[in-house]
């Protein structure tokens, strides 16, 4: 079964809050808000006519998503296509110690605005008023790439501003999560602009996108309230880097990342990041993740030393990408394995092995589904999930949906607070 409006994708927990509807729609009509659960949602401040729904609806990934481009190489059976892969970091020292990880997709997005590819790149940052909240922005300098390095663990809605920057016929490469670049690609199969005007799509790694209650937490948890905050960081500034918290009256903060992430933090992840088929990000031209150090077969998050990124090219232009990035001495790449990149990454050989089974467990419970053709869940799901795994999956979902932890405040409740000020 399929969401019917954009309010069944909302309500039904099936919204990645890319804000792709926003544009659209109109903010006349669909505005983009902190939803009462505090996620990114669009909410209705307008009239929606039907026709534009159905717009809307068209490249929604709540509802369904692209299929990954035919393969022009290998295609791992978790990974997906591999056209090229490395570990990598920027060879500017402020890029990689201020980037997330290695400052991979700053220095890309830095080689793409300083050789001419793009006039400029659409990614998030923080906002000037609320250092907790995340905007979408078109940066087209080295120092304004820079200053929106760092991952955003919160909501952030990046394709609200694709509609403006097409209309005034902008040239521009595009970072966001994996959703993000399956929602692009799947505006590109209507609107022909997408193509010329978007030549490069990046994206991380992503395990999933927290509600903002997890950044509020980690403020509260030092005894701060985030009315107080000046400055917040969920990391980058080392590698994770800590968590850093500044208020006003100067009082500085910091833990480390599994300090913040596995020490019992309470907050909720979007719904939709659990039946997610592609936290790897196949619709990218280039993917970036942590490329962690390995201690006793698992990754350690200890701060073991510089940045080091996994990069790889999903298709012929993201190779040529990272290739001419290198020349041009924007990137280091070193060669790294399918076996390490399957050990390092196994917490997502897990999510692709569940989630067949949570999609089942939605079907049965007879709840709306995203489309997923070509994502190879099927196969991961039935070949590959251990009895256990799928299970835990299945009864995991179930058990959810009957309590309806999945449902979500419609589109027309009010926004908890909007994305910029004066909204
Ligand atoms: C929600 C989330 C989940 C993640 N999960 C994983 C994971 O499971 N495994 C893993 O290896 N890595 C994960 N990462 C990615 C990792 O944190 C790094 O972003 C990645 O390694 C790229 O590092 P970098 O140094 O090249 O990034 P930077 O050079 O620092 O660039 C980061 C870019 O990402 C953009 N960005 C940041 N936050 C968001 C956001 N919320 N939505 C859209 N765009 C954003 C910024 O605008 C910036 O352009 C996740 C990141 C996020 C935001």
């Amino acid at each position: 079964m399929r969401a019917g409006s954009v309010n069944d994708i909302v309500a039904n927990g099936l919204c990645t809050g890319c804000g792709a509807c926003e544009s659209i729609a109109g903010r006349g009509s669909m505005r983009m808000g902190l939803s009462p659960e505090g996620f990114m949602r669009p909410r209705l401040v307008g009239r929606l006519e039907r026709a534009t729904e159905e717009r809307a609806l068209a490249v929604c990934t709540g509802r369904s998503m692209p299929r990954p481009p035919a393969a022009e190489g290998p295609v791992h059976r978790i990974f997906g296509r591999i056209l090229h892969m490395g570990r990598g970091h920027a060879t500017d020292p402020t890029i990689r110690f201020r980037g997330a990880t290695g400052g991979v997709l700053t220095a890309l997005a830095t080689f793409l605005i300083e050789s001419g590819r793009v006039e400029g790149v659409l990614h998030v940052g923080t906002t000037r008023e609320d250092p907790m909240a995340t905007e979408p922005r078109l940066s087209s300098t080295r120092a304004e790439v820079l200053a929106a390095s760092g991952s955003r663990y919160g909501p952030a809605a990046p394709l609200r501003m694709v509609g403006e920057l097409l209309d005034a016929g902008r040239l521009f490469a595009f970072i966001g999560k994996p959703c993000d670049v399956a929602t692009l690609r799947r505006m590109a199969l209507t609107d022909p602009r997408i193509d010329r005007q978007v030549p490069y799509m990046l994206a991380m790694f992503c395990g999933g996108s927290p509600s903002i209650d997890a950044t509020h937490n980690v403020v509260r948890r030092f005894g701060a309230e985030p009315s107080q905050v000046t400055a917040f960081r969920y990391r980058g500034h080392g590698w994770p880097g800590p968590t850093f918290v500044r208020t006003a009256n100067g009082q500085e903060f910091r833990q480390t990342y599994d300090e913040t992430w596995f020490s019992g933090l309470r907050y909720e992840l979007m719904f939709r990041c659990k039946v997610c088929t592609d936290g790897i990000s196949e619709h990218a031209d280039v993917v970036a993740g942590d490329c962690w150090v390995m201690e006793n077969g698992k990754p350690t998050h200890r701060e073991v030393g510089d940045g080091w990124n996994i990069e790889i090219a999903r298709t012929q232009r993201g190779a040529e990408l990272l290739k001419a990035a290198i020349t041009a001495g924007f990137l280091h790449e070193e060669p790294f394995s399918i076996p390490e990149l399957e050990a390092m990454h196994d917490d997502h050989g897990l999510k692709k092995r569940s989630v067949f089974w949570r999609l089942a467990g939605l079907a049965l419970t007879a709840r709306p589904r995203p489309r997923h053709s070509g994502h190879r869940v099927v196969r991961a799901g039935l070949l590959e999930a251990s009895p256990r795994e799928a299970w835990s999956a299945f009864s995991g979902v179930v058990t959810r949906l009957l309590k309806g932890r999945n449902h979500e405040s419609p589109i027309t409740a009010p926004a908890r607070a909007a994305i910029e000020s004066g909204d």
